[in-house]
């Protein structure tokens, strides 16, 4: 298990970076924790080290978004989504079982839908700025 502990958004985005530097294609990453609590943060840090161009948005709204990079990232948002039926519908197990590399946030709604390979980040907000983010699922 990785921990980090991160009081801005700064290093809560470098920590996504260190841990996306070690990534290879294919990896599955299941980001978990409130509103607000960084999952995006996290994950455009994890894009940056994919050399990820542009500015990664969160796809609350468009459920998926795809990004060219190093490595191609999937990024999810499952919050709107309520059954497997629509993982289906979007080209969700397509894309787990892509070379790309997948980030999801909201993924435990999910958890059976998802690989046994799968990383997972959850990040708990230990106040306004602070957060505790543990790593599971990966020797770093
Ligand atoms: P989520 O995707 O989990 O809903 P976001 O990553 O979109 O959350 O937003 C996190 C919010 O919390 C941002 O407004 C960010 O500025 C703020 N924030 C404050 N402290 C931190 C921190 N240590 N790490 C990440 N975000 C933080
Ligand atoms: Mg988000």
């Amino acid at each position: 298990m990785i921990r980090f502990v991160t009081d801005n958004e700064k290093m809560t985005f470098e920590a996504g970076c260190a841990f996306g530097a070690r990534l290879k294609g294919g990896a599955v990453i299941a980001i978990d924790g409130d509103l607000g609590a960084g999952k995006t943060v996290f994950a455009r840090g994890i894009a940056a080290a994919l050399c990820v161009e542009g500015h990664v948005v969160s796809p609350s709204y468009t459920i998926i978004n795809e990004y060219e990079g190093k490595i191609p990232f999937y990024h999810f948002d499952l919050y709107r989504l309520n059954d497997a039926d629509e993982l289906l519908g979007i080209g969700f197990y397509d894309y787990l079982e892509s070379a790309g590399v997948c980030a999801i946030e909201w993924a435990s709604k999910f958890k059976d839908e998802l690989p046994s390979t799968t990383i997972w980040v959850k990040i708990n907000r230990i106040d306004e700025t602070k957060r505790e983010i543990t790593i599971d699922g990966c020797e770093l």
